[in-house]
């Protein structure tokens, strides 16, 4: 079968990391036609806009996408085009695994958890108020008017939404995720003890959803704080993790590092009609065009896009041949060495060969 897919290819190291990507898909021999368009700072002197408009409809017209990282300045300037993507496709979910790969430097073996990120509302929503300005301080009256609790004058502010739309469907999304997969247990992740009302009705949701799937799927639920000793204590007592947005984006990064670094860590956001797959990492602008940074984050993130495409067999040598590299631990990154200064590391060009000869000799 052949397919027609959008392909952008981001900032910093995300044209690197998806260019070995795009060359491990072809030596599986998935036949792919690549619409590329750009998006980020590259796009603001052709297109004037951070996230053209070509971009989007791109999206939408061949429905998978393929994504390098774009960077997102702190603080000032415009918002995050990555958070923009996903919320304007409404692709509510961010599904990240945590699979063991056998990196030597990591504390535990066997680690298989997904993680599964509300993406759409909480305090990544971007409805932000800056410190002194009117409509802050207005704000800051009229909730002072209503609240036991005052809010100090000049606070700067972030809104957290969270809605009973949006927590069911990530709920739903992760029980049928669980049938679909054969998972036991999906773990719903809050800090309701603090946060009665958003987290809180997150929670209850959560049961509400869980009910439906009584006797085929355990519910429980974590707090974060919590988990987050947990996970690096014993991860292997979880297997899907349901969250709100701002915990899913830290708890992500948490479970990178357990199976080896952000080097390792793909993703897939998810929607409806639409799907959008990138790595979990950013741009890493101080690695960009130095032939040095690991592109199985991507490359992993290309396995769970051919599984959506219902291409199992493919995405399953890719994902054999990026694990017996990374278990002979001679052609692999720097982040893949117990010695980050490791002479004997090699470069995204290299790894990237290595990965393609084996994908070769499995295909043999
Ligand atoms: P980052 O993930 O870009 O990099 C942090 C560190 O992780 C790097 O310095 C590097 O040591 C390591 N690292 C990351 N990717 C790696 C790889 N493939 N191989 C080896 N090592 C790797 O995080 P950051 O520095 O906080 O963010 C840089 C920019 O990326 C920011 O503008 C941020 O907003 C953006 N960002 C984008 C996305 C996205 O596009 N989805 C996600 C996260 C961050």
């Amino acid at each position: 079968m052949s397919y027609k897919l959008t392909l952008i290819p981001g900032d910093g190291i995300g044209p690197e990391v998806t260019d070995a990507t795009v060359k491990c898909i072809e030596a599986l021999g998935v036949d792919i036609e690549w619409e590329r368009v750009i998006a980020g700072e590259c796009a603001l002197e052709k297109y004037g806009k951070l996230l053209p408009d070509e971009a989007l409809e791109s999206i939408r017209k061949n429905k998978i996408a393929l994504k390098g990282p774009i960077t997102t300045p702190v603080g000032k300037g415009f918002r995050s085009v990555n958070v923009a993507i996903r919320q304007l496709l409404e692709l509510y979910v961010c599904m990240r695994p945590v699979k063991s790969f056998g990196v030597p430097t990591t504390f535990h073996e066997d680690v298989d958890i997904v993680i599964m990120r509300e993406n759409t509302e909480d305090l990544y929503a971007g409805i932000e108020f800056p410190e002194n300005a009117p409509e802050t301080n207005k704000l800051i009256e009229d909730i002072n008017a209503i609240s036991e609790k005052k809010i100090r004058k000049g606070s700067a502010i972030s809104i957290k939404p969270i809605s009973k739309f949006a927590s069911e469907r990530i709920a739903r999304f992760a029980f049928e995720y669980a049938i679909k997969n054969n998972r036991k247990k999906v773990s719903c992740i809050h800090k309701a003890n603090i946060m009665k009302h958003t987290d809180g009705l997150f929670l209850h949701t959560f049961y509400e959803v869980a009910k439906e799937y009584e006797g085929k799927v355990e519910a429980e639920d974590v707090i974060v704080d919590n988990l987050s000793m947990q996970l690096t204590k014993r991860p292997k007592f979880f297997d899907i993790l349901v969250l709100p947005n701002l915990y899913g984006d830290i708890i992500s990064d948490l479970g990178a590092g357990l199976i080896g670094g952000l080097g390792l860590a793909a993703g897939a956001n998810i929607g409806d009609t639409m799907a959008v797959f990138e790595p979990t990492h950013g741009s890493a602008p101080k690695y960009a065009g130095k032939n040095k940074v690991n592109p199985i984050a991507t490359i992993l993130s290309a396995s769970l896009m051919l599984k959506h495409l219902g291409e199992n067999d493919k995405a399953e040598i890719l994902e054999q041949a990026v694990e017996d590299i990374i278990r002979e631990n001679t052609s692999v990154t720097y982040d893949l060495k117990p010695d980050r200064d490791d002479p004997t590391a090699v470069g995204t060009k290299e790894i990237t060969l290595a990965i393609i000869k084996r994908i070769k000799e499995l295909q043999k």
